[in-house]
């Protein structure tokens, strides 16, 4: 079977890689790709920002089944206008896709199925906003309301700067779109915990838990990123932790989805803080993580198009995903600047003595093959993944192979999963 992959990151290049693997699959088509998947499938050019562009393509190649990568896609309605056409594609329609695409929705949405998640006011005005902040303590977390590309959230030290920055989503200045409604929410502490599942709109299964680096700095400083490395352990969640998150999380979410008419089929990613009084949902992504994808599909061991089919044809329940037991962890290699501006079109060298490293798995992000050369096209440039026994091993591997790759202005964190030993300490 022919398989469409939507869109061009590392996450897109993982699911290539792991559909690729399929013993029922014959090709895959990668749009528009990257520097990496080329190497996985035909990688054709379409703008994942132009819905008829998209759905011109699958009409064209008439997959057997898409992939939609990223959450813009899913927000414009691709699964709708896939579905209209007769095709199959995994991911939630664009009502059910609003868990992650509308932030406001997702609270009302937590609140009336009483799942838990923090405190918090939605503003329309800044006269709602000055009187919502009142009732927090600072430090106050301020969201746009809409999709942000992870520039959305502003934790404010004071009443006055939660103020100022709520204005500044309302008039554009801060994300150069203009929200017509904000979140004003409790500041929560604790550790972040990524737990995603995948659902047929009844049934959820789990994937193995990850964690997230999200700040570029090592130690946990500086800006957020899209994502700086990720580890995956099955101790990461006692496993007593993880059926609670299933319960009353993962199934109360989709259960309600399907209570509101708006069935949820896809990744439901929930993002969570592990707090004093349990886990409390950050945010829900209707999509695969990036990079938590790429340390999670290093250790699935079943077919994955199997459990995306499953997940179509509401054959969840009956369908076994199987992990390699240990860990893995993805280090991301970003260009100088990153994640403000940074240059493109570098060359990058070493990948071929980074692969020879067993266990290791290079995805690709922000790269392109232009004239027989591969260079940096993007802030991310490359994710290098590793599984193994023990996260110690995985993560030995992944810096032994990222010794061997180069590129001018390179960076990565050299502290990805340390806080797993913190309490080993
Ligand atoms: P979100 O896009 O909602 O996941 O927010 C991005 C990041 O902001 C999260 O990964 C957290 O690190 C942080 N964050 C969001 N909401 C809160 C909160 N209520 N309390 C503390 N940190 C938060």
């Amino acid at each position: 079977m022919k398989v469409l992959i939507l869109g061009s990151g590392g996450r897109e290049h993982a699911l290539a890689w792991a559909v690729a693997r399929s013993a029922r699959v014959s090709e895959v088509v990668c749009a528009p790709g990257n520097g990496g998947m080329v190497q996985t499938g035909r990688c054709v050019p379409v703008d994942l920002k132009d819905l008829t562009a998209m759905v011109h393509l699958a009409e064209a190649e008439q997959p057997a089944l898409t992939v939609v990568g990223p959450e813009l896609p899913l927000s414009l309605g691709i699964v709708d206008a896939i579905n209209e056409r007769g095709l199959r594609v995994f991911g939630p329609t664009r009502a059910a896709a609003m868990l992650e695409t509308s932030k406001g929705f997702a609270k009302r949405f937590l609140q009336r199925h009483n799942i838990p998640t923090a405190n918090y006011a939605i503003c329309a005005t800044s006269a709602e906003v000055e009187k919502a902040v009142e009732i927090f303590h600072p430090p106050i977390v301020v969201k746009a309301d809409g999709l942000a590309a992870g520039k959305g959230v502003i934790i404010c030290d004071s009443r006055h700067t939660a103020a100022e920055a709520a204005q500044g989503l309302f008039s554009g200045a801060l994300l150069g779109q203009s929200e017509h409604q904000v979140v004003i929410e409790e500041f929560l502490e604790g550790d972040e915990v990524s737990f995603l599942c995948i659902s047929d709109g009844k049934h959820v299964t789990p994937l193995v838990p990850s964690q997230d680096h999200k700040r570029i700095g090592e130690g946990d400083t500086g800006p957020n990123t899209g994502g700086m490395g990720v580890y995956s352990t099955d101790t990461l969640l006692e496993p007593a932790m993880s059926e609670w998150i299933l319960r009353h999380i993962a199934e109360p979410t989709v259960r309600g989805m399907a209570e509101e008419e708006t069935p949820f089929t896809g990744v439901l990613y929930c993002g969570l803080m592990m707090t004093a009084r349990g886990p409390q949902v950050l945010e829900f992504n209707a999509r695969f993580g990036d990079p938590e994808t790429q340390a999670i599909l290093v250790r699935l061991e079943t077919d994955l198009v199997d459990a995306l089919e499953a997940c179509i044809d509401g054959r969840l329940a009956d369908t076994e995903l199987r992990w390699a037991p240990g860990a893995s962890a993805c280090v991301v290699a970003s260009s100088a600047g990153y994640p403000s501006s940074y240059k493109t079109g570098v060359p990058i060298a070493g990948l071929g003595a980074a692969a020879q490293v067993p266990g290791v798995q290079i995805f690709h992000a922000g790269t392109a093959q232009v004239g027989g050369q591969l260079l940096t096209a993007g802030g991310r440039v490359l994710g290098v993944t590793a599984a193994a026994d023990s996260l110690e091993e995985a993560l030995a591997r992944a810096y032994q192979a990222m010794a061997e790759v180069h590129f001018e202005g390179m960076y990565y964190r050299r502290d990805i999963g340390r806080r797993a030993f913190r309490s080993a300490k």
